[in-house]
């Protein structure tokens, strides 16, 4: 029988091989370390986490990662199967005990007879045979590389430089208003593009102060400035003089403000839509290193967003990530070389939850293809089928950065202006996905 090939045996790639070899197909798992490592790696196991213990909310009900992690669950998820066994106390965050975790997913996809193990970095793009690449935000130069000669370089990235993106529900339209610069666009759509907030000279003042009084996170090695030309983050740019801001992404020109039509903004904020569904909105240039607390704080003194809700906040981090909208199908196929899927966090996906759950999907549409069927691409009203509607179609491709799962990726529950309480909406929307994500289970299973 044709072996599935892995590239990478991180959160992705583990899940990948477990999900195909559970289904019958074998498996080639194509892991760099130990003989070549990343910045962030420390060890040779699959499954590392790099940074920190915390597969994030555990609660299926309220939480959109909480939701994932039960469908990866109901899936027989290895990564879930290990994080469980080797949980450690931490109120509703799924913790886990890092080193026995690896060791135990590495032990597990070892003694599985349909593994195999192949040590060694693979450093071109493969011509033959199924693959899927799921070497994540650290892949290694010289794929890296042969990736981008496929893919043009555009459309690979090695930073995100993410701009905090923002509920659509929780902006105040009292005080924001939709209208794009100049009133360019042709369409309603184009039209709505935008939301803009304004500020008074006062409150663009205590804004730049809050910046620059803000915590914030250096830069790693290699994490150099010069890679942020044309996207600095706002406190750099509020650095280099208190009107920087204003005659950058925070000018007030081409707008008018219907709420107060006869006073000119000193500054203005703006949004603009970040999904097809509207559901999101981004500040737009607000790429920060700002600490996510002082994110919170500062954000919300913008007038508007006092109560602002974040899908996610912003940072700027070493990260290998494709345009997916761009370049993968939605059974996340490379389009110009369909022998190729891509997993994880290279697809712009953002987190070890995330990344196993594309590596999940990835691991089961490839066996099942090689055994030749086609498994549709779950509803996008699971947490799965969110995620990869937006990376593959329902993001905007020109701004496309990575994301985390949340409940603004789902097609909205209740018609615009639904009374319902936010705890009622979030459960309406768990207990949708769940049966779909059963339905879809249950088809995927079902004798051809
Ligand atoms: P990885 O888990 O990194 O797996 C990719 C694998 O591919 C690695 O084992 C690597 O050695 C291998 N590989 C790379 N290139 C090659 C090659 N050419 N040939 C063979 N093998 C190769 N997410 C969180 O949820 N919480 C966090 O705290 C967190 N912290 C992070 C900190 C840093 C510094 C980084 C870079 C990312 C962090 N992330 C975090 C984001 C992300 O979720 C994790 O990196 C996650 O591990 C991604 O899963 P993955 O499977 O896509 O990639």
């Amino acid at each position: 029988t044709e072996r599935l090939n892995i590239i990478g045996g991180g959160m992705a790639g583990s899940e990948a091989a477990w999900q195909a070899v559970s289904m019958g197909v074998p498996v080639t798992i194509h892991e760099m370390r130990p003989h070549v490592g990343t910045f962030a790696h420390q060890t040779g196991d699959l499954a590392e986490m790099v940074c920190s213990n915390s597969f994030r909310s555990d609660d299926s009900e309220q939480n959109a990662v909480g939701l994932l992690h039960w469908e990866m669950r109901q899936a027989g998820g290895l990564i879930m199967e290990m994080a469980d066994r080797h949980r450690l106390p931490a109120g509703g965050a799924l913790a886990v005990d890092r080193e026995a975790f690896a060791a135990a997913v590495t032990q597990r996809l070892r003694s599985h007879p349909l593994v195999e193990i192949a040590e060694g970095e693979i450093t071109e793009l493969p011509r033959d045979g199924q693959w899927i690449i799921a070497t994540g935000p650290l892949t290694s130069g010289a794929l890296a590389e042969s990736i981008r000669a496929e893919t043009g370089a555009e459309a690979l990235a090695f930073f995100d430089a993410i701009a905090p993106i923002v509920h659509f529900d929780s902006i105040d339209l009292s005080k924001a208003w939709f209208q794009s610069r100049y009133d360019k666009g042709e369409t309603e759509e184009e039209r709505t593009a935008y939301l803009n907030c304004p500020m008074d000279k006062a409150q663009y003042d205590a804004f730049i102060d809050a910046i620059l009084a803000a915590d914030k996170t250096e830069f790693r090695e290699g994490e150099t400035a010069k890679y942020f030309d044309g996207c600095l983050p706002i406190e750099v740019m509020a650095e280099r003089g208190r009107e920087t801001l204003r005659h950058g992404p925070m000018k007030p020109v081409g707008l008018t403000n219907p709420h107060q039509p006869e006073i000119k903004a000193h500054a203005v904020v703006q949004l603009r839509r970040d999904n097809k569904l509207g559901t999101l909105f981004n500040i737009v240039g607000f790429q920060t290193k700002m600490k996510y607390g002082a994110q919170t704080e500062v954000f919300r003194l913008i007038p508007g967003l006092e109560d602002a809700r974040f899908a996610r906040l912003g940072g700027i981090h070493r990260n290998t990530f494709l345009n997916s909208p761009t370049l993968l199908d939605d059974q996340m196929r490379l389009r110009s070389r369909p022998n190729i899927r891509f997993a994880g966090q290279i697809t712009g996906v953002e987190g070890y939850v995330e990344s196993a759950g594309m590596g999940l999907l990835a691991g089961r549409l490839a066996a099942c293809e090689m055994r030749g069927r086609t498994l549709p691409a779950p509803p996008d009203v699971t947490a799965t089928g969110a995620l990869v509607t937006h990376i593959t179609g329902g993001a905007d491709a020109k701004t496309f950065q990575p994301m985390n799962v949340n409940f603004g990726l789902f097609p909205p529950i209740d018609a615009k202006g639904g009374r319902r309480g936010r705890k009622d909406r979030y459960k309406a929307y768990t207990d949708r996905a769940k049966a779909a994500w059963s339905d879809w289970l249950d088809a995927a299973t079902a004798p051809a």
